[in-house]
């Protein structure tokens, strides 16, 4: 399947996306990696999911990435005995590890770490920012807060403590479960939760022993104070809007995102900006005029892939939100401002080999006649260092891995097929030539960039550069073995 855009479409999977038919009948319409959240649906149901990408994959011969979402340590309060209580501004209520159920004066927070990282000060906020507490006193085992802005508190909602750097493990017991249980089905990603230091990230990294790539959420202010270090320590990075938007002030956000997806770019990993992108459409076929405008900001950004969240997991019009993404890149990433703006914001230093080669490689294919740079990648490192160049051609990646390939349906432009191990260069840019007509990137009229290392099939040893006719009898003709 030919996709005629450069962003990437991640669509979360759940009670509204879980049939063969949905779910091949999204990837159609768009979708390039599809997210399993681990903090809803049983394992059976993560595996029957997974068992329907691998399939729709085979059934349409095509590439598609899955990424596991581990829910990280979410604070939870306890239960009320009537179910909920209203909280009024002014009134003073009670945190604590007491197990009794919770009533209209204190409700149970099981968290006893976070009773001791806790300062008086400190803001908590309950059921996604819309309940805010203030600590007034606080001891190991509660906290006497003020309400600041009431609401309606009710059973196990969610809290959040963006002051305070928590003393929490990364991964939470149900998170170790969940990820050797993903790990072993077979995921490309693993997105970390909440995380908070890159000491999470490679915690995180050590329990996957390799077996998928690790992506983390930014929704913590400490997590944007770190990011440097998370960045490096990370795979890939999504701009968790949701959380982010209630640890920190909203007008935060787009500075933040903008910040990040530069970074990321710099970087040459991929970055993912997701939730509430078209928050709408869970009810209605129609985005607002506003979520349009902020995907399309997203992508102009260069963003690598745009998310859907509950629009694809559990609304009404999963299909339809696909589409509205997909129409909305096609559009941007057909306006010359969109060219302009990727292009000016290219970074200069060019400090490997690999990365002199593949700024070269862009540079030739703005040539006329040049319709596809097609790499060879073991790693995917070449395709990453392909794709922070913002080529105007497609990236066609050639790897020996599918763990490679399926990686990197998450990275801007960049299509990744499969291919045998390499043996003679010749024979690599006819395998390069061939795929890239059967993908209609070129006919056997235009040329193609072709960069791979010596030695074969080795991470790291991008070296060659050939600008070859996109038509084997001529590649057979002119080149040496
Ligand atoms: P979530 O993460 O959907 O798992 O909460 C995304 C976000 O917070 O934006
Ligand atoms: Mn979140």
């Amino acid at each position: 399947m030919r996709r005629m855009r450069n962003v990437k479409i991640v669509a979360t999977l759940g009670p509204a996306s879980s049939t063969y038919e949905m779910i091949r009948a999204l990837h159609e319409a768009g979708a390039d990696v599809f997210r399993l959240n681990m903090s809803h649906g049983t394992h059976e149901e993560i595996a029957e999911r997974h068992a329907i990408i691998r399939q729709v994959e085979e059934d349409l011969g095509t590439t598609i990435g899955i990424l596991a979402d581990l829910q990280g340590p979410k604070l939870r309060v306890g239960a009320f005995a009537n179910g909920e209580e209203e909280l009024e501004e002014g009134q003073s209520f009670r945190l604590d590890l007491d197990s009794a159920k919770g009533d209209a004066k204190r409700v149970t927070l099981p968290h006893p770490e976070i009773f001791q990282a806790l300062e008086p000060g400190a803001s908590l906020l309950v059921n996604d920012g819309k309940i805010r507490l203030k600590v007034e006193a606080c001891g190991k085992d509660f906290a006497d807060c003020t309400v600041v802005v009431g609401g309606t508190i009710s059973n196990r909602k969610g809290v959040n403590v963006p002051d305070v750097v928590l003393p929490l493990a990364a991964l939470s017991e149900k998170d170790r479960t969940d990820l050797e249980f993903v790990a072993d089905l077979g995921v490309e990603w693993l997105a970390l939760s909440f995380v908070q230091r890159a000491a999470d990230v490679e915690e995180a990294r050590r329990l996957a022993k390799g077996r998928a790539a690790i992506l983390s959420k930014i929704e913590k202010p400490a997590a944007v104070k770190a990011f440097d270090e998370i960045l490096y320590a990370s795979d890939g990075i999504m701009v968790a809007r949701g959380d982010l938007g209630v640890e920190l002030p909203v007008q935060n956000v787009p500075p933040i995102q903008k910040r990040l997806i530069r970074k990321c770019r710099a970087a040459a990993k991929p970055v993912i900006v997701a939730t509430q992108m078209l928050e709408s459409m869970i009810e209605s076929p129609m985005p607002t005029r506003a979520e349009v405008s902020d995907v399309a900001t997203a992508i102009y950004e260069g963003s690598d892939a745009i998310m859907l969240s509950a629009e694809s997991a559990a609304g009404d019009y999963p299909i339809e939100a696909v589409t509205t993404m997909n129409n909305v890149a096609c559009e941007v990433e057909s306006d010359p401002t969109y060219t302009e703006i990727i292009e000016a914001s290219r970074l200069a230093d060019k400090r490997s080999v690999a990365d002199g080669i593949v700024a070269a490689a862009r540079e030739i294919a703005e040539s006329a006649k040049v319709k596809a740079i097609c790499c060879y990648t073991q790693s995917g490192t070449t395709a990453l260092l392909v794709a922070r160049e913002r080529p105007r051609v497609p990236i066609l990646a050639l790897s020996s891995s599918k763990s490679t390939a399926r990686r990197l349906a998450l990275t801007w432009g960049t299509k990744c097929v499969t291919i045998g191990p390499l043996d003679r260069f010749k024979s690599a840019v006819v395998d390069a030539a061939k795929a890239a007509r059967e993908l209609e990137y070129a006919t056997t009229e235009d040329l193609i960039v072709v960069t791979a290392g010596v030695p074969f099939n080795t991470t790291g040893t991008t070296n060659i550069l050939r600008v070859a006719p996109c038509d084997e009898r001529l590649i057979y003709a002119t080149d040496p073995e």
